[in-house]
């Protein structure tokens, strides 16, 4: 397989200049001039944080597209974007004011198409319904680690992002969480954050594994550490596979456009509504056709620039089986050449 061209700017000065040069690229390809309506795939981030893609680098969308909008689908969490109206309401809260939001698996995630995909672990895979409005799509995501993934980046805010409540609930089953109880402080944290009503809390806390979603809120919140993804007694790694199969569903037959912030990179990703600390120096943004060969070169920079260790290892061993079991599928290709841009 060739190698796919990844497009490098890193005049971290000027950001809003190079994700512009990446506009221009993308508004050439876009042939038809009555088919340029684009769906913006996004992540608005949720409550306090702030380290999401920055709303006014993306203002010159609407001067190279001639009808862009915002694209997203509803949450498994609880918090603000659970529901069309409080999801749209805390997008206008992070400053995406600019462009029409179109929310598009209904008020509460009910309103999907299943999309048929001959994969291992998905044959139809559940995904917002108003994705099929869209011939033209650009994911643009911030690259960042992720508690059960590893790492999140294109992959993560296509597949996941737009699987529909049921698509995503479908993406985690599965990946249920232990407790060290014996270090549980009986705080109850996790309890009020489960959106299964998973847990109960006594003397410690127990996760009944039959009704969890695997969303890894309750890992986030403990204050002690002591929950944790059993990942060494998994015997595959399905999760990652679906995230992926369910890219596919979203990809197949429509033109998409990739674009990464390799900038406020932080340990978890911009679903936790609480302001959190990079972890590095900012790096710069990405650009590509393919999105495994996209987050492929995010990664090795991430990892380069972090001494030569992935940063995401505490969570995962094996993130990287994303990225190959996409190149599988027919994704794209984990070899690319940098092109770096001025
Ligand atoms: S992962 Fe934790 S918070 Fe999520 S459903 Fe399971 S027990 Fe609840
Ligand atoms: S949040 Fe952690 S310490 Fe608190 S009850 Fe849950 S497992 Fe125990």
């Amino acid at each position: 397989m060739d190698k796919s061209k990844v497009y490098y700017y890193d005049n971290l000065s000027n950001l809003k200049a190079g994700v512009n040069k990446f506009f221009k690229m993308i508004a050439e390809e876009i042939k038809d001039e009555d088919e340029t309506k684009v769906g913006i795939k996004i992540h608005f981030g949720e409550g306090d944080n702030d380290t999401h893609v920055k709303p006014e680098l993306l203002k010159d969308l609407a001067k190279y597209f001639k009808d862009p909008i915002f694209v997203e689908c509803n949450v498994l969490y609880r918090g603000h974007r659970l529901r069309k109206d409080d999801h749209i309401k805390q997008a206008l809260a992070h400053g995406f004011d600019f462009l029409e939001i179109d929310i598009l698996d209904g008020e509460m995630g009910e309103d999907y198409t299943e999309i048929e995909i001959d994969t291992k672990n998905t044959q139809k895979a559940k995904i917002g319904k108003g994705l099929k409005n869209y011939e033209n799509l650009i994911s643009i995501a911030h690259f960042k680690g992720h508690i059960v993934a590893g790492f999140g980046g294109a992959l993560k805010n296509i597949g996941m992002g737009l699987g529909s409540r049921g698509g995503k609930l479908d993406m985690h089953a599965g990946v249920c969480p232990i407790i060290k109880i014996e270090d549980c402080i009986a705080c109850g944290s996790c309890s009020e954050q489960c959106p299964a009503d998973a847990i109960e809390v006594n003397d410690y806390a127990v996760i009944d594994a039959s009704i969890c979603i695997g969303c890894a809120q309750c890992i986030a919140v403990c204050p002690e550490g002591v929950i944790k993804i059993p990942w060494g007694a998994r015997k595959d790694n399905q999760f990652l596979e679906k995230i992926a199969e369910y890219t596919l569903a979203c990809v197949q037959n429509k033109n998409w456009w990739h674009i990464n912030f390799l900038t406020d990179i932080t340990m978890k990703c911009d679903c936790f509504g609480t302001k959190q600390e990079p972890f590095m120096d900012d790096i710069g943004i990405l650009f590509s056709k393919d999105p495994i060969a996209l987050d492929k070169a995010s990664m090795d920079l991430v990892t380069e620039k972090n001494d030569g260790v992935d940063p995401f290892k505490k969570y995962i061993k094996n993130s990287y089986h994303l990225l190959k079991y996409g190149e599988e599928i027919g994704l794209g290709s984990m070899k690319y050449e940098l092109i770096k841009i001025d």
